[in-house]
């Protein structure tokens, strides 16, 4: 065998956290790192981990975190000797690769041939077919015109699937149903397409009716590949990965045998070198059959959800990485890899789920993830979230030696995790988690789109979650310990008026000498104090995080409820109003509307880009537009007037 390549600083292309993920593990084994940074990035976290960070340019990530240029004149001024690009911006580009290797750096992942081979993904299946690995039927040719498309489409049998050649991250994709819907959905995949990865190439493939995803971790040290088992990622909303979990539930010994015998002669047919992940879909309509799977795509990177494979494996993936990148062989045989219990990651995302999973942004007031479980995030107290990136701010994994076992650590570790100052989707996670269909793993990939009013419908905030809030309003509740100084209030009644989105919430609370009665709703409840926590019913109350006037209960995800003065509220006119503002900041990249035009309930006005995503915003009524107060390219921030309307009595 040569000489080990030294691996002695590593610069981590990436930010939020992965980067800090792969600081934790280069610092372990003793190697340097060096980050860098966006301008919206000045302060996060992965700049406070690293051992050096410098600054690569202006918050956009075209200006940035995908400037090979930048990052490679960082790697010259601080003489690192590796490079890791953890997953999303550069880590599936070739020419990054190229670039680094001519300069004598390491890629921490494949050779830039193996990246391109998989990077398309109608390559990438004619390749498979090749090796002999089953892939979904379909069409992956030149012939691009739509009347072949819909020829070939027509073949195939609806439903079908419209995928970008190059895509990635659900994007560019479109499931149609009929014939008579795939003129429309054609030309949406494309201009996506075109959009996001600059090629609109498409191919076709059969639309599995009840698929799951399970996807086999590999890895290569360009001689060998072994696989380190499977991940089951079939909770997915609109194809992006939720919950993910291993192994998969009702897997049997020879499918997985199966599957993994597949990714692995994937791996060899590339001479695949560090981690991959081998894509496929299961046909689930009966069960999971050893027969019944199909070659999707490979992330030539290591992915998102690793962490539930380091969890069943005790291996720990970043390290393989390093080690395959610095020449060493792969560290286990197949016939030493083992794995046990049963580990699951759900996705914390800053985002809107009732209102359309909007992304969000804000301020993070408060932030403490339970210690039940691995948090990897970027995020601390006072951090704030640019819409510039990825609205995932962490992961929360757990382990234990079954399934229900461990969805059932998961749930309490997401009612422990406080996250305050933005919305989040830990209240629609917990509902995953709770939910019977789930629990028995009879869902399919299109479960939560098919689900999504019950999953995704408003929370009604209960009486304890009022107490919570109204007591700590009075400077106690559950951050404060015992009663002291209660005698000083002592039966005085406090009218607390609280408010939540719209919604008024009075109630009074009477102080007694080692207890709190609260009266709502013309109800009664007695609060006792035990230890240091606030007891009603036997039970605790949520704890609850107060800044100024705002209070977050963290139950259900985090309540957000602001102390009021009745007599100064200001009248709101909600529903009448005559201007369209922006939810949020982002780009206007197209307007539909023009001034002294009659448009009706609903039609598009305005698209904004925002969070990597497109939000499309309507008419709230029909009326006559007045005024556009925007144009396209104009970078706008929340709460901006883009549009006023006439009004019209
Ligand atoms: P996987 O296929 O590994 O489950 P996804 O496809 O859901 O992962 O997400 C990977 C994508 O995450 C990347 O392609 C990118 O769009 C996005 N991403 C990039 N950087 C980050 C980051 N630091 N944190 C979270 N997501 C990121
Ligand atoms: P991406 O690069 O965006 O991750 P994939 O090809 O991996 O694209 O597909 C993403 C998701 O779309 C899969 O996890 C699965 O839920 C769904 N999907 C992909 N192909 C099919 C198919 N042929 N039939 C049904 N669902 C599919
Ligand atoms: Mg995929």
């Amino acid at each position: 065998m040569c000489a080990l390549a030294n691996i002695q600083k590593i610069l981590i292309a990436n930010r939020g956290e992965i980067a800090i993920r792969v600081a934790r593990t280069a610092r372990a084994m003793g190697i340097k790192t060096v980050a860098v940074y966006s301008e919206a990035d000045r302060h996060a976290g992965h700049v406070r981990v690293a051992d050096e960070a410098y600054y690569i340019g202006p918050s956009a990530p075209a200006e940035s975190y995908l400037n090979i240029d930048a990052i490679l004149q960082v790697v010259q001024q601080s003489g690192a000797d590796a490079v890791h690009p953890g997953y999303g911006f550069l880590s599936e580009n070739p020419e990054f690769a190229e670039k680094l290797n001519a300069q004598g750096i390491i890629f921490i992942g494949p050779s830039a041939e193996a990246i391109r081979t998989m990077g398309l993904k109608d390559a990438a299946k004619a390749v498979m077919d090749n090796a002999g690995v089953p892939t979904v039927p379909g069409y992956l040719g030149e012939d691009q015109s739509e009347g072949t498309l819909l020829k070939e489409a027509c073949r195939i049998g609806f439903p079908i699937l419209i995928k970008a050649v190059a895509g990635g991250g659900g994007k560019g994709m479109r499931h149609v149903p009929t014939e008579s819907d795939f003129g429309e959905a054609l030309k949406r995949a494309k201009s996506e397409a075109l959009k996001a990865f600059g090629n609109d190439r498409v191919l076709l493939e059969k639309f599995i009716e009840k698929p799951r995803h399970i996807e086999i971790q590999v890895f290569g040290d360009g001689e060998d590949a072994v696989h380190l088992f499977e991940r089951d990622c079939s909770l997915q909303r609109r194809y992006q990965k939720v919950i993910e979990e291993a192994p998969a539930p009702g897997m049997s010994e020879q499918m997985r045998e199966a599957m993994g015998a597949a990714a692995v002669k994937a791996a060899r047919a590339i001479q695949y070198k560090g981690a991959g992940t081998v894509e496929f879909i299961v046909d689930a309509s009966d069960g999971l059959r050893h027969d019944g799977f199909w070659f999707m795509e490979m992330n030539t990177r290591l992915q998102v959800e690793h962490p539930v494979t380091e969890a069943i494996t005790g291996l720990d993936l970043v390290e393989w990485q390093i080690r395959i990148a610095r020449g060493e062989p792969l560290p286990k045989t197949q016939g030493e890899l083992r794995f046990e219990g049963h580990a699951v990651e759900a996705r914390i995302y800053v985002e809107d789920v009732e209102n359309g999973f909007l992304p969000a942004t804000g301020k993070l007031e408060h932030v403490q993830f339970s210690t039940l479980a691995r948090a990897d995030t970027a995020v601390a107290s006072g951090d704030s979230i640019s819409p510039f990136y990825d609205p995932m701010i962490a992961k929360i994994i757990v382990k234990e030696a079954n399934r229900s076992a461990a969805l059932a650590k998961l749930q309490r570790a997401l009612e422990e995790t406080e996250l305050a100052g933005s919305v989040t989707n830990i209240a629609f996670l917990s509902r995953l988690i709770e939910n019977s269909s789930f629990q028995e793993m009879s869902i399919d990939t299109n479960w939560i789109d098919t689900h999504a009013d019950i999953l995704t419908a408003p929370h009604k905030v209960t009486p304890r979650e009022i107490i919570a809030a109204a007591l700590t309003s009075l400077g106690t509740g559950s951050n404060h310990h015992d009663l002291t100084g209660f005698h000083l209030w002592s039966a005085t009644v406090h009218r607390v008026t609280l408010q939540h989105k719209d919604v008024l919430y009075v109630c009074a609370v009477t102080f007694a000498q080692n207890s709190v009665t609260v009266t709502y709703e013309q109800e009664t409840y007695s609060i006792d104090y035990v230890a240091d926590q606030m007891i009603l019913n036997g039970r605790a109350l949520p704890k609850v995080y107060a800044s100024g006037a705002k209070l977050w209960v963290f139950s259900h995800g985090a309540i957000e409820f602001e102390r009021v003065d009745p007599l100064q509220r200001k009248t709101q006119q909600q529903g009448a109003s005559n201007t369209i503002l922006a939810p949020m900041p982002g780009l206007i990249t197209s307007i539909s509307a023009r001034s002294g035009e009659r448009m009706s309930e609903g039609a598009t006005l305005i698209v904004l880009e925002a969070m990597k995503m497109e939000h499309i915003l309507s008419m709230p009524r029909e009326a006559v537009i007045d005024q556009i107060h925007v144009k396209e390219g104009d970078q706008v921030t929340g709460s901006q007037v883009l549009i006023s309307l006439v009004q019209e009595d």
